[in-house]
């Protein structure tokens, strides 16, 4: 059976003190939580004070990314390890925004997989083509390839410890979503590469969150699709009402 994993993906947004208190509302708010994956992704710089606040709770911490080295001179960047000693979850890898502003690329996404893996952390790895890219035809193709580059090297096994999320770039941020169809389209192709890759058994396990202006109002359209089994949440994730509102029709739909 699929976990439905929803997380909040909070970008450059909220001082520590304010990430506590969000933290701090979001665990509250979601104690009753029993059949949903509930993650948050603060900042780097307030992971370890909210740490202290998912402690004990059923809320789990996630990165909003990471180097792949293990140390060294790497100005501003942050390593596994110290992810790791945080008691950081997941962590999200080749975000729409990594690879339009930072130069990432299916094969830092990889790197990145792996190190997270080799420590036992689980990485909800990001794909998605642009507006351009679907108006052209080319939705499958770019999903193939970020597929295929993400999992190079990976077995079953190690694609059982992974999440995807399917984050049609033209929705994140614009308030633009998918529809129901549309994204359960694209989840069902990309299932379908996972099959592919690894088999059938393996690709029904793998849960595949979607992601693009998701918000308690479209949330339990999409929750109900076949193939999405979550979500990743940016602009909605910043409200801990907002939040749970998408959470809520997850933990009643659970599959
Ligand atoms: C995201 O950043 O992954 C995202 C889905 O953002 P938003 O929900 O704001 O579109």
């Amino acid at each position: 059976m699929r976990k439905i994993v929803i997380a909040g993906n909070w970008k450059m947004n909220k001082t520590v003190a304010e990430s506590v208190t969000l933290a701090s509302e979001v665990v509250a708010a979601a104690s009753g939580i029993r059949n949903v994956v509930v993650a948050i992704a603060p900042t780097y710089l307030a992971l370890a004070k909210v740490a202290d606040v998912l402690a004990g709770s059923n809320v789990k911490l996630a990165a909003q990314d990471v180097h792949w080295e293990n140390q060294g001179a790497f100005t501003g960047k942050v390593s596994a390890d110290m992810l790791k000693e945080i008691g950081v979850d997941y962590v999200i890898i080749g975000h729409s925004e990594q690879r339009t502003y930072f130069g990432e690329t299916d094969e830092t996404v990889n790197r990145k997989v792996r190190k997270v893996q080799s420590l036992g952390m689980t990485p909800i790895i990001c794909i998605g083509e642009t507006l351009a890219e679907r108006r052209e035809g080319r939705l499958e193709s770019v999903l193939t390839t970020q597929v295929n580059g993400a999992y190079a090297g990976l077995s079953g096994d190690d694609a059982l410890r992974t999440v995807i999320a399917y984050e049609p770039v033209w929705a994140i941020g614009t308030g633009v979503t998918a529809t129901d169809d549309e994204a359960q389209q694209a989840h069902a192709f990309v299932r379908g590469l996972l099959a592919g890759l690894y088999g059938e058994d393996v690709a029904q396990s793998i849960s595949i969150q979607y992601g693009g202006s998701m918000k308690p109002e479209n949330a339990a359209g999409l929750l109900a699709q076949k193939d999405i089994d979550g979500g990743l949440i940016g602009g909605a994730a910043l409200k801990a009402d907002s939040f749970l509102g998408i959470v809520a029709p997850g933990e009643a739909l659970s599959k």
